[in-house]
């Protein structure tokens, strides 16, 4: 499971991955797996004939950079991947709000102290100027405990924002908006749809839907979930031309009503963030498990392998 491949400064959920480890971590699959598209990859599974050095590639969200960093390695080497896509995000020319949040807060050149409110909660955000703790804290993963007062503020707003309807979110990511400076990044985009077409160009990547808005599955009713599962794959469909069998959950975020949708508006299958290896033993194919790849040298990947 890969989301961006690129060099970022602050990553706090660990899910970039340098363009020359990527390109490292192909070459070895390339030589050392079977690689095989996930729809083959889970025909096999239910046949019961899927090698045990099988490998599916995917990618989640449709970060640019996919299209810059991770295509022409999988040209080269001839590998198959699958794009699981935010749908709402193609053409609407605003980052993901966490990477956002993420340069905002974290990159935030103090000082800065007032409340933020988010739905019906408040964040006090109040830190000094960047000092030497800032500086060192940019490895700082959101798994672990928050250090700083950037990171607490960062996770605080985060955790609020992840479960929260898509119209709050965008209010709270207006109003953060005018006070902090402005994402810069290009490759941190999302792919317009021109960017998709050339992404999937070559046969060797196909398109999985991943919800239209990137909401928390759990956390919406259930018409609302349906229409995220319904209407991402309707454009994925309408992008690729081709039928889309797969679905992935946002932020892994799921349960068996959410499984039953997803089973329900037709797709064969659905990819979870739970790192675990696929066994033979696996009956559940809308709770497929996903390792996910950490920017590492090749040695950690091999052992995650
Ligand atoms: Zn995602």
């Amino acid at each position: 499971m890969y989301h961006r491949i690129a060099r970022v400064r602050h990553d706090p959920w660990g899910i970039a991955v340098h363009p020359e480890q990527f390109e490292e971590q192909m070459d070895y699959v390339k030589r050392h797996r079977s690689a095989m598209p996930m729809d083959e990859l889970v025909h096999q599974l239910s046949t019961g004939t899927l090698p045990a050095d099988a490998v599916a590639i995917t990618f989640d969200d449709g970060y640019r950079d996919n299209l810059v960093h991770a295509k022409a390695v999988l040209m080269r080497q001839g590998l198959p991947a699958c794009l699981f896509l935010a749908t709402g995000y193609v053409d609407r020319g605003e980052f993901f709000w966490w990477d956002e949040l993420a340069t905002m807060i974290l990159e935030s050149t103090g000082p800065v102290q007032y409340e933020q409110m988010c739905g019906v909660e408040t964040i006090l955000l109040d830190w000094p100027e960047t000092d030497a703790t800032d500086n060192a804290a940019s490895e700082w993963k959101a798994w672990n405990e928050p250090r700083t007062a950037r990171q607490k503020a960062y996770l605080a707003i985060w955790r609020i924002l992840q479960r929260s309807p898509e119209k709050d979110r965008n209010a709270v990511m207006e109003s953060l908006r005018l006070r902090f400076s402005k994402m810069q990044d290009p490759l941190a985009k999302p792919m317009n749809a021109d960017d998709v077409r050339s992404f999937l160009e070559g046969g060797l990547i196909t398109l999985g839907a991943h919800s239209v808005s990137h909401s928390a599955l759990t956390s919406l009713s259930k018409a609302e979930r349906q229409r995220e599962i319904d209407l991402s794959g309707q454009r994925c469909r309408a992008l690729s031309k081709m039928p889309v069998t797969g679905f992935a959950y946002p932020f892994g975020d799921m349960n068996q009503d959410v499984q039953r949708d997803v089973a329900a508006c037709g797709y064969s299958w659905a990819c979870s963030t739970e790192g675990a290896w696929l066994t033979g033993e696996q009956q559940n194919l809308f709770e497929l498990p996903r390792i996910a790849v950490p920017s590492a040298p090749l040695q950690t990947f091999i052992s995650l392998l």
